[in-house]
């Protein structure tokens, strides 16, 4: 596959499918712009080329053209952080978009409307996917965000460039790095995955099995396994129709040589707030009334040795309720020691959203490896699927 380091974009008009689906308060402000942030280096290497940009993005889930989702909300963030003023089309097809790509010049940026303002973007539609094509010379896909995902402009698009069709910066970045942890990993390979939910990982791992050593798992999802091994976990998060999967999952570990670790005490709450009471219990032994919300002392001790040896990390999911003080200590304390096998030498990968966010709250986005900007994106590529976006780059 190319990326636009193949490509001199000297004259050239640059088609670039960015992920600008950034969060907004309620006066339309972007509070969090590490998206954008992340879309620089693709830009400005058309840019130093001699070439100029044009941005294309979804914002939200529209259903109305509704004012909140405007990416006209963004230019102004944009502009600062790339330091160009930057144009905006008021619609991404027809005339009005066609006459704003035509007249820009080399060293500018034109911004399309919401994508999603149109149906056809997300139905896939090939016409759509063809009137957006018009506008550029060379197609470059930077979204990782939406890769998983066969739209218009992420997949469809491809095929009106055959041969002027790259990879930004970003995306290739995002597939080298999870390919450190699925294809090229240093042993021993360590996976935490936590989070609220089994059903939402399963897939997840089951892939990962035969490329990990050991398996770390933390947060909700654990006591649907303790549970299913015979544990008394009182109130704690269970989805008791996945014991079976829980159970075939730490039978299928044992046959492929995978050490499972799951928490062995548990900071339990009488109640889902920051004001519960709280005690440490064993993770099998939790009373009626009482819920698991972290890990406890002795569980983070455990998991922080397995991965001081571990020479690559995938870290996906909380291991407690982070969001809430009181039950943010494993959490932390798992980030904690992810960063400190880092700087020994270990290659580490966060993504997923709560992960993502946690290791932001924490400040320890530089003493990972890679953080992943992708959450559903990045759990399938570790599903072992091929991704619609990334596809359409190499056929
Ligand atoms: P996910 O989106 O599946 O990665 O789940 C992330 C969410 O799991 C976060 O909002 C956490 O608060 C939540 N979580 C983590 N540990 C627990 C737990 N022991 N009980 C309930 N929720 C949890």
């Amino acid at each position: 596959m190319k990326t636009v380091n193949d490509f001199n974009f000297k004259g050239k008009k640059a088609l670039i499918r960015v992920d600008f689906n950034v969060p907004l308060n309620e006066n339309f402000e972007v509070t969090d712009a590490t998206r954008i942030e992340a879309a620089k280096p693709t830009i400005y290497k058309i840019l130093e080329d001699g070439g100029s940009c044009i941005l294309m993005s979804h914002l939200g889930r529209p259903k109305n053209k509704e004012e909140e989702f405007s990416l006209k909300n963004i230019v102004k963030k944009a502009s600062e952080i790339l330091g160009v003023t930057i144009k905006f089309s008021e619609d991404c097809v027809g005339e009005t978009a066609e006459t704003a790509a035509a007249s820009l010049g080399e060293g500018e940026i034109l911004l399309l409307e919401n994508l999603r303002y149109h149906a056809e973007e997300t139905e896939g539609n090939r016409d759509f996917a063809q009137a957006l094509s018009t506008l550029g010379d060379v197609y470059v896909n930077d979204a990782f965000g939406t890769a998983h995902r066969a739209h218009a402009s992420t997949s469809i698009i491809a095929e009106f460039f055959p041969d002027n069709k790259c990879l930004g910066l970003l995306l290739s970045s995002e597939i080298e790095n999870v390919n450190k942890v699925l294809s090229d990993s240093k042993k021993p390979v360590t996976a935490v995955i936590g989070g609220a939910k089994v059903s939402s990982k399963i897939t997840v791992l089951e892939n990962i099995l035969d490329k990990i050593d050991h398996l770390i798992i933390g947060g909700g999802m654990a006591f649907t396994f303790i549970k299913a091994q015979g544990g008394k976990i009182g109130g704690s998060l269970v989805e008791d129709d996945k014991q079976n999967l829980a159970l075939e999952i730490l039978e299928k570990a044992k046959q492929k040589g995978v050490e499972v670790h799951l928490p062995i005490d548990a900071l339990i709450a009488d109640s889902f707030s920051v004001h519960a009471s709280t005690e440490i219990a064993s993770s099998s032994d939790i009373p009626e009334g009482w819920m698991g919300l972290d890990c406890g002392d002795a569980t983070n001790r455990i998991f922080e040795e397995v991965l001081l040896k571990s020479q690559t990390i995938l870290w996906n999911g909380p291991v407690g309720v982070f969001e809430m003080e009181p039950f943010a200590k494993g959490t932390i304390h798992l980030g904690n020691a992810i960063a400190e096998a880092t700087k020994n030498g270990a290659f580490s990968l966060v993504g997923g959203g709560d992960s993502v966010a946690a290791v932001k709250q924490f400040n320890l986005s530089k003493k990972v490896s890679y953080v992943s900007t992708g959450g559903g994106a990045m759990l399938e590529m570790l599903e072992g699927k091929t991704l619609p976006g990334i596809k359409a780059m190499q056929d």
